[in-house]
């Protein structure tokens, strides 16, 4: 076991502090990362303050993860010491079952092991996730950063980018598809953007009136601000991306959809959304859906997207020290668009 600074939450509302954890020695099949930077996820917010239940604390949060491959088993392919390399929202599956076998891991009939927080088959207790300044991870969960793609804004696209990437892919967004997104934060910024690059007509639906020129800078056509109701009457979209982290009424979008569109849930939020109308549904046959993250070799799919088009997010650079305050900030919708630590700042401070 390995000694590994960290930065951990102790309880759902005291400040996120200095901690260390241990990381196992890397086996055969395991890739040791010295982590460079870590996106900070409205996930890792709701875990941290027991939003979706309470986590095992102290919880070491983030799944955004890229660094500097330090050490690799004798198994391993594909990535050798030095490289740069990605790790999400996952560091082991069964690998046996029909979903994993289709490359759906996020589906797991056994259960995905989460990167924090979930119970750690390989070293008891539970995960840690990026929080810290090393990792050691199964070779099939590490991503290969393509070259030309900057490490800190590359960060995001781990969660962020797949969680939106995945769905657009599904939906069979392509030229001319009309994608709204809801919600303009971590995930919705990458939705603008991938579903730009795919071709599609973008409408933003934000509460941020502040947002607006930035949005259109990020790729969208159109932008419509939700803030006491939606007075616009876009035309119907294919796909509806909601991004949201907290309830709200999703039948304003459900309205907004043509006939066969779908509005796909992606964010969240800790208590349930106001009920469904059905007729609106029944009446253009509209469907509601969901998704979550994306599996690892969609996810290698989408990092060679995102770098064929010139795509990474829009990032604040912060340290370990002020997650607290970024933390508060995200909780006003005050992100543009995700940040990132700097991990060298809990290498050189510690606390
Ligand atoms: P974020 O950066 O905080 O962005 C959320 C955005 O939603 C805000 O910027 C804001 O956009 C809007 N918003 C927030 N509160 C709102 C409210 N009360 N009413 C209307 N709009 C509101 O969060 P994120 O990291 O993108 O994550 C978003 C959600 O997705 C979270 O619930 C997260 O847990 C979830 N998530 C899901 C998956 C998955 O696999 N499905 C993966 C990652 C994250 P405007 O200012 O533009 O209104
Ligand atoms: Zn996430």
């Amino acid at each position: 076991m390995n000694k590994t600074p960290a930065f951990a939450a102790f309880s759902p509302d005291t400040p996120l502090g200095p901690h260390t954890i241990d990381r196992r020695n890397p086996g055969p099949d395991d890739v040791q990362i010295d982590i460079l930077f870590c996106g900070v996820c409205h996930s890792d917010l709701h875990t941290v303050k027991a939003e979706w239940g309470g986590p095992t604390y102290p919880a070491v949060v983030g799944h955004e993860i890229v660094g500097r491959v330090t050490g690799v088993g004798a198994n391993v392919t594909g990535v050798k010491v030095g490289d740069m390399a990605g790790v999400g929202c996952m560091v082991d599956s069964c690998q046996a079952c029909a979903s994993c076998k289709d490359g759906l891991e996020q589906f797991c009939e056994n259960g995905f092991t989460g990167t924090y927080n979930s119970p750690d088959k390989k070293s008891g207790g539970v995960t840690y996730g990026g929080y810290s300044t090393s990792i050691v991870v199964d070779r099939r969960f590490v991503l290969r950063i393509p070259g030309s793609m900057d490490p800190a804004s590359t960060a995001p696209l781990l969660c962020a980018g797949i969680t939106t990437y995945s769905p657009l892919r599904h939906w069979g967004v392509k030229k001319g598809s009309r994608v709204g997104v809801v919600g303009l934060g971590g995930l919705g910024h990458m939705a603008i953007k991938i579903a730009h690059a795919m071709g599609a007509h973008v409408t933003l639906f934000t509460t941020s009136p502040g947002k607006e020129a930035d949005a259109h800078r990020l790729g969208a056509d159109e932008v419509i601000l939700t803030k006491g109701g939606i007075k616009a009457t876009p035309k119907p979209m294919d796909v509806i991306i909601d991004t949201v982290s907290a309830a709200h009424d999703l039948n304003v979008y459900i309205a907004l959809l043509a006939r066969d569109g779908t509005l796909v849930l992606l964010g969240a939020p800790p208590t349930p959304h106001p009920p469904l109308k059905v007729m609106p549904m029944i009446s253009r046959r509209r469907s509601l859906g969901a998704s979550l993250i994306g599996g690892i070799k969609e996810t290698q799919e989408m990092l060679d997207f995102c770098a064929e088009h010139g795509i990474a997010a829009d990032i604040e650079l912060i340290s370990m020290q002020e997650i607290n305050t970024a933390y508060e900030r995200m909780l006003k919708s005050d992100v543009k668009y995700r940040f990132v630590i700097d991990m060298q700042s809990l290498r050189e401070k510690g606390s």
